[in-house]
């Protein structure tokens, strides 16, 4: 099937807007992706039609609402071939995902002196929680290091496993690199060892058609904003034994069984359990257009046209002078890169005149920036309604800014 590019541009209003007078050439959906009028008009749909507070009244719009909230767990089970809707909590996006299970796995889980096993490619949100429950909690974080190429070399997680090690927090897809980690030959590894498998799926679940059961992680994280869905949800996937013996973390109204001021609280079964307070339903609606949008597209469609775009984006970028591209030949989503000395930002800002919008910065992975000994990177992302046009524009504009500024 070829790839209905023109039907899928239509269909977000903002990519036929113009920056600084020129069309944008939006490459900055890693960072968070543009969302189509099925989004958008689901969730205004909701609001001017079905909206009404979840859980709570017996009146009909509330059983609505609670009903398309619950369809929209059961869709997101189906998204990545969860066991049951059971094993999916609505939480405001990855960060929150890997903080919940950090504070509640971690909390129950994890004992002084255990050990736990993160990359170095990780995003700050698969970092920082890990550092602040191992101060807490006198755990010690062992680093997976990169090779040269970006990647993790597969031999050495056997060394890095000891018997105190208990858990591995790993991405699918590095928001920097664009390195795919091969999570079905590592999961089964540290499974095998006894360790807990957390996934950050963040940049992987709009490229990738994921199946959680047949990868055999105990956790899986991402957020609907990278999905073409709206901001403020995201989804963490548990395994329903392991969700099962996990205490709640924020306590409120809608995640208990019973409320005593004398005997306490008992609490409601798992995944309400951890859904305390009103939750995001208008984005819980939204994320559910952005699962079939993408669902109706393929995967593996969507997959295959950003693979022959990063193919071409790669190989038109060698003909850009004095340009360094960080990270494997192999990659899906981003390509990370310097212009000869320049500051990211100054070329950065270059770009935004021309009507070109990538990330600039340390990409919220400070220590692969230290890794590669730079303080900043540009950051292209390549997502399924990007152009071979805007791939030529984003080369251009390079060659442009190395003949302005040298
Ligand atoms: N992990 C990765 C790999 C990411 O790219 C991001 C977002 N940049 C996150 C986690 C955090 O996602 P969010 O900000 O939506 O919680």
């Amino acid at each position: 099937m070829s790839f209905p590019l023109e039907r899928v541009r239509s269909d977000f209003p903002l990519l036929s807007r113009e920056v600084n007078g020129q069309p944008l050439a939006y490459l900055d959906s890693a960072a968070s992706a543009q969302k189509p009028r099925q989004v958008i008009e689901r969730e205004l749909g909701f609001y001017e039609h079905g909206y009404a507070a979840v859980h709570r009244g017996i009146h009909t719009l509330s059983a609505e609402a609670t009903e398309q909230m619950e369809n929209v767990r059961t869709q997101a089970a189906q998204f990545i071939n969860a066991a049951s809707a059971e094993e999916i909590v609505f939480v405001k996006g990855s960060t929150e995902a890997i903080n919940l299970v950090a504070n509640t796995f971690g909390r129950t889980a994890l004992h002084a002196g255990d050990r736990i096993i993160i990359t170095e490619m990780e995003h700050h949100a698969n970092i920082v929680p890990w550092q602040m429950l191992a101060k807490e909690r006198d755990l010690h974080i062992d680093v997976w290091h990169l090779t040269s190429n970006g990647e993790l070399d597969l031999s050495e997680l056997e060394t890095l496993i000891t018997p105190r090690t208990k858990l591995l927090a790993l991405t699918h897809v590095s928001n920097v690199l664009g390195t795919v980690n091969p999570i079905e030959k590592i999961i089964p590894q540290a499974k095998a060892a006894g360790l807990t498998v957390l996934v950050d799926g963040a940049q992987a679940v709009m490229h990738y058609s994921v199946d959680v059961q047949a990868l055999g992680c105990d956790f899986y994280v991402w957020s609907g904003h990278k999905l073409y869905g709206p901001t403020g949800i995201g989804i963490l996937y548990g395994r329903k034994a392991l969700l099962d013996q996990m205490p709640p973390w924020e306590g409120g109204g809608s995640m208990i069984k019973h409320v005593s001021l004398t005997e306490g609280t008992t609490f409601a079964a798992v995944p309400w359990r951890f859904e305390a307070g009103t939750p995001n339903t208008g984005g819980i609606m939204g994320l559910g257009a952005a699962m079939e949008y993408v669902a109706e597209l393929g995967l593996e469609n969507i997959h295959a046209y950003e693979q022959e775009l990063m193919s071409y984006a790669l190989d038109a970028m060698t003909q850009v002078p004095d340009l360094v591209i960080y990270g494997p030949e192999t990659r899906s989503g981003v390509i990370a890169f310097n212009l000869g000395k320049h500051h990211a930002y100054d070329v950065g800002s270059f770009l935004d005149q021309y009507g070109i919008a990538i990330r600039t910065g340390h990409h919220c992975a400070m220590p692969l920036m230290s890794f590669y000994g730079v303080p900043a990177m540009c950051r292209a992302s390549l997502a399924m309604y990007n152009t071979r046009e805007e791939v030529d524009r984003l080369v251009a504009g390079l060659q442009r800014i190395h003949r302005l500024l040298g």
